[in-house]
């Protein structure tokens, strides 16, 4: 990884370990890497989207992994203050956590927009494309129209309200094919890290890459129709007539 960059991690303790000093040992193993201009990034969004969500107290969801529960209680992070907020540690901090909410949530404006636009890195550690985050940042700015429906609860002025909102979400098994086309082009670096199989990808690299791959073939994440996937039936089932991001591309 790169000293003094941005790094996104993706990570299964349980993957990783033994690790000296558990999940935070991690942490501090990650930082020393990354050195005092460094800054580490990870995902550190709510589990239940219908309780309200507070920066301060409202635990990780357990689907991110024990490690980024211990960065969101290290009193040197950053957290996002809306419900699909990341976690960083480091100079950078703010600038990559604060902006304000977004739907669809992995958006330009996003936290893994700005990992890509200061020229991060993201480090899968024990876990797969499947949990590739900035995956979907791609598929917004390729202009993917699936959709699924999704709802959470928001609050305005202290008043909680549901909002409905459509994510594009399926069941992610599809990112696997990402591992071909970053192999292919030596545009990922893999190891070991304790017992953990290790990818580190530069994040603009890989939206690129997958954006070029979606506009072409806009589905090729999704199962087919007759494999029996809820998730991406569902998916394809709420397409939407909608706007790539590239404004030049126009509708
Ligand atoms: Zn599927």
């Amino acid at each position: 990884m790169e000293r003094g960059g941005v790094l996104l991690v993706h990570t299964s303790f349980r993957a990783v370990r033994p690790v000296a000093g558990g999940p935070d040992g991690l942490i501090a193993a990650l930082l020393m890497a990354l050195g005092s201009e460094g800054t580490l990034v990870m995902p550190c969004w709510s589990g239940n989207r219908m309780e309200l969500f507070d920066p301060s107290t409202t635990p990780a969801d357990r689907d991110l992994g024990t490690t980024a529960e211990h960065l969101r209680r290290d009193s040197r992070t950053v957290r996002g203050r809306h419900r699909f907020a990341f976690a960083a540690l480091g100079p950078k901090a703010e600038e990559v956590v604060g902006d304000s909410i977004c739907f669809p949530p992995h958006g330009p404006v996003s936290a893994v927009g700005r990992v890509r636009d200061l020229g991060g890195q993201i480090l899968l550690l024990g876990c797969g494309q499947s949990e590739n985050t900035t995956i979907h940042l791609a598929e917004l700015e390729a202009g993917v129209t699936y959709r699924r429906l999704k709802r959470c609860v928001l609050s305005f002025e202290g008043a909680p309200f549901i909002l409905d909102y459509a994510e594009n979400d399926h069941c992610c098994d599809g990112f696997v094919l990402v591992d071909d086309w970053m192999r292919d082009r030596s545009r990922q670096l893999e190891g070991t890290v304790g017992g953990a199989q290790a990818r580190l990808m530069r994040s603009h690299e890989l939206v690129t890459l997958v954006t070029d791959r979606l506009k072409v073939e806009p589905e090729c994440f999704l199962h087919d129709p007759d494999a029996g996937c809820v998730q991406c039936d569902e998916a394809r089932a709420g397409a939407i007539a909608c706007y790539s991001y590239h404004t030049s591309n126009g509708p």
